[in-house]
């Protein structure tokens, strides 16, 4: 299945290769509306001058993107109008250009030019933008809907997380939460993936949740109703995080006052230029700013770090939750993001 060969273009000064690969989870991933137990990702690779910048695109089925939709618009860009990797915002911009969607195959180009562009300045992407890795939050790690006696399991191979997310949304979310807490304190964040319809209900669980220490709770009704987010927020007692809401940087200004936050994800918004741009532009709304992932290879994970230390919130156990990562890169270790002292993005390919 993961015997593809690598496509290589040569694009006048650049070359971009990429190809399929299928990643297989540990276990059987829950949310409220779907189970699976492989995630489509392309992975990429630009070249330039003898280096070369690694990408990643990564394809849950939800968001609509395939392979092969990807392969096809990766297949569209020609980068020989551009003499170099510095005209970075013109690139970004022609990319995205390109087509209106398809925001994970951009993020897989725009991944593996920054890691190209650390490599060519010799240094990690979080030092080229000022940022503390120390001041990264540590990750949590997510639990899916599952039976009591699976999520006892997955909660003991998960001792060493300092906070937990659990997948909220169906029949069994107090069942969940009271197992979780007879087996330990450490704070958790809840994710309902828009599995509430009533916003009286989703108060009265917020207040509930609260009781139990969980800390925020991620999109926890339809997108479509704004006004009953809205209305959740100035209610809640803990936070309200906008994910299936919060696509690209147009939106943020949008769920001011409808969340508390927003959750920024490089598959959803093009890559790192626009994460980044997110997290700015919700910090100068005095939002919150959390920091996600699909299940990704440390490629993607190790992206997204470069710009942890600038949000409240890491959930960045996606290469955690699968078996055949590829890639060496960041690192958890007591629950904490260790970010790789290396140039770019900073990964290197598995023994
Ligand atoms: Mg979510």
């Amino acid at each position: 299945m993961n015997s593809a060969q690598w496509i290589s273009k040569k694009l006048g000064k650049f070359t971009l290769r990429f190809k399929p690969y299928t990643l297989e989870m540990r276990h059987v991933f829950t949310v409220a509306s779907f189970s699976r137990t492989t995630t489509p990702v392309v992975l990429t690779e630009l070249e330039f001058d003898g280096l070369v910048g690694y990408g990643e695109a990564s394809m849950p089925p939800y968001l609509g993107e395939t392979q092969e939709s990807v392969i096809s618009f990766l297949n569209k860009i020609d980068l020989s109008h551009f003499n170099s990797p510095f005209q970075t915002q013109e690139i970004l911009s022609y990319i995205d250009s390109l087509a209106d969607k398809n925001t994970a195959a951009k993020a897989s180009v725009d991944i593996a030019l920054h890691d190209l562009l650390g490599k060519i300045m010799n240094q990690p992407f979080y030092k080229i933008w000022g940022l503390a890795p120390l001041q990264t939050p540590p990750t949590s790690y997510t639990i899916g809907i599952d039976t009591e006696e699976v999520i006892r399991q997955k909660v003991k191979e998960a001792d060493q997380f300092k906070i937990l997310k659990v997948k909220l949304g169906l029949e069994t979310d107090k069942m969940i939460i009271d197992t979780i807490r007879s087996m330990t304190d450490v704070p958790l964040c809840a994710d309902v993936n828009q599995g509430w319809k009533n916003k009286e209900e989703a108060l009265e669980m917020a207040h509930w949740l609260k009781e139990r220490n969980v800390v925020f709770l991620e999109q926890p009704m339809p997108k479509e109703m704004i006004d009953e987010n809205a209305w959740l927020t100035e209610h809640s007692p803990i936070p309200t995080i906008a994910d299936e809401a919060c696509q690209r940087l147009a939106d943020v200004t949008k769920l001011k006052d409808v969340y508390t936050g927003i959750n920024i994800k490089l598959m959803k918004c093009t890559g790192m230029r626009e994460a980044k741009q997110m997290a700015e532009l919700a910090r100068s709304l005095e939002m919150k700013v959390m920091l996600g992932c699909m299940t990704e290879t440390s490629c993607a994970i190790t992206a997204a770090a470069q710009l942890a230390p600038l949000t409240d919130w890491a959930d960045l156990d996606g290469a955690l939750l699968i078996a055949n990562d590829i890639y060496d890169g960041m690192e958890v270790i007591d629950g904490n993001c260790l970010l790789p002292d290396r140039p770019g993005i900073g990964i290197v390919p598995k023994a």
